[in-house]
């Protein structure tokens, strides 16, 4: 007879959940060993369409085998030992994990994240992911508040984080160059300056993780990492599935409300063939319902959303997360006050940010009722990208998205 194990205590059809002698180690389901590595990633998410391009695997493996492919729209890691081809890996072989514990996307990565972060699984009618408080803010700071996107918000937190000694660099996004390329590239925010140079979207990817390894070798140990919803995935996963010091590195997530980017190609094939406008003479952009883009002469002009659908991201096709879920903060620009940003606190280091941020008067708040229509749309966009995410993958991201409504052909 086991230890703690009563004989003869069945009720119901079940005789070990009925016996209360039972101990917690033979009663739990033995959890399998987290066997995983890139021969798994590379097909059930590389290859699949599932990959987002984050780059969570990359900067999580200790053995520094993966690249990422960032040429012609491609933003996916490759493995760079030819010893076993690209669709394996030799320290994978060995017990190597690293990289599916780093991705977003592998298996059931929903349910483990939201049960390390938030204590429980999503229930259908949070379609936006979980959160603690939605609001709008925006920076008091004008320098800070007129280069941002929306009320530089984002930007705000960074400073406050730096100033207050809460990280030593933020990942973001920077404009290769002079930024007449308009090529978005990963980057590294450590000052107010560099803060001020990346604030602002664009909307093509950069795969903000990257940065990693570079504000490492800088001597950076906190970081924030800022990026759309599936980048602010990357440190709730690494974490979940205790990924290691790069985990622990990754301090905070700042996320972007996200349902699409666009492949750099439609600055020249969209914007300049038909429109002519240069992206070398851009100085704006943004999208409210349409793409609306501010030329250095002062002109304005609007390109029709159904127009840029066909350079829509490879990556960004599947991809169920609209609401940046797993961020600390997430923020967006819908609704109807543009200098104002949608922001929502989902953990307790984002509310304790916030709320110091509050204390020392770096940003204003108004409360999110002034906008039910923009936390109403933020839902409603959250449905629309979950129901990208393909019935043969787990199902866990279309939990409570009801079906599509026929169309008028009855599909
Ligand atoms: C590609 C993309 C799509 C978006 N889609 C939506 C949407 O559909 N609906 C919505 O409500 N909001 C969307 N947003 C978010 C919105 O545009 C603002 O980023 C957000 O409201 C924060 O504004 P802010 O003024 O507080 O930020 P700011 O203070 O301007 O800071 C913006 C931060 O975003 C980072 N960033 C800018 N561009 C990129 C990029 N391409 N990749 C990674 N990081 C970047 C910068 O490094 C900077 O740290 C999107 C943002 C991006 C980048
Ligand atoms: S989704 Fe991110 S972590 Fe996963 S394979 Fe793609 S780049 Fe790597
Ligand atoms: S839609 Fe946005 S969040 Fe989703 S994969 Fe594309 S860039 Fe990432």
């Amino acid at each position: 007879m086991g230890r703690g194990h009563r004989t003869g205590c069945a009720v119901g059809g079940n005789r070990l959940l009925a016996c209360q002698f039972v101990t917690a180690t033979e009663s739990a389901p033995a959890k399998e060993r987290w066997r995983a590595q890139w021969a798994e990633l590379f097909s059930e998410v590389v290859t699949s369409g599932l990959c987002t391009g984050c780059a969570g695997c990359i900067v999580a493996c200790p053995h520094d085998v993966l690249g990422y492919d960032d040429t012609n729209g491609v933003y996916k890691p490759f493995h760079l030992e030819e010893e076993l081809g690209p669709a394996d890996c030799g320290h994978g072989q060995r017990g190597c994990t690293s990289c599916t514990r780093a991705c977003p996307r592998f298996r059931n990565w929903e349910t483990e994240i939201d049960t390390f972060m938030f204590g429980r699984e999503r229930q259908p009618e949070e379609q936006a992911g979980m959160s603690k408080d939605v609001f709008l803010a925006r920076a008091t700071d004008p320098e800070l508040h007129s280069n941002g996107q929306d009320g530089g918000l984002v930007s705000a937190i960074l400073l406050w984080c730096l100033d207050h000694g809460r990280i030593d660099a933020a990942l973001v996004s920077m404009l290769e160059g002079d930024g007449s390329t308009w090529k978005a590239v990963p980057g590294i925010a450590r000052t107010r300056e560099e803060i001020l140079a990346s604030a602002g979207s664009r909307y093509t990817y950069s795969a903000n993780t990257l940065a990693y390894v570079q504000a490492i070798e800088d001597g950076a140990e906190r970081l924030a990492l800022v990026g759309m919803s599936c980048q602010a995935s990357v440190p709730g996963v690494m974490k979940a599935r205790k990924a290691g010091k790069v985990a622990r590195r990754l301090a905070l997530s700042i996320g972007l409300l996200c349902s699409k980017t666009f492949d750099d190609a439609i600055f020249e094939e969209l914007f300049e063939a038909k429109y002519g406008l240069k992206k070398a003479d851009m100085v704006k952009m943004n999208i409210k319902g349409v793409f609306q883009i501010w030329m250095r002469d002062g002109s304005y002009h609007e390109i029709p959303l159904k127009e840029c659908h066909a350079w829509t991201r490879e990556g960004c096709k599947l991809c169920p997360d609209f609401a940046a879920e797993h961020a600390d903060i997430s923020t967006g620009g819908i609704g109807a006050f543009n200098d104002w940003t949608l922001t929502v606190v989902r953990t307790d280091a984002g509310r304790e940010i916030i709320d110091g941020m509050i204390a020392d008067g770096a940003i204003e708040t108004r409360p999110g009722d002034d906008d039910p229509g923009a936390i109403a749309l933020m839902r409603k966009l959250s449905t629309v990208s979950r129901r990208r995410w393909p019935e043969t993958a787990v199902a866990a991201p279309r939990l409570g998205v009801p079906p599509a409504k026929p169309t008028a052909s009855g599909h």
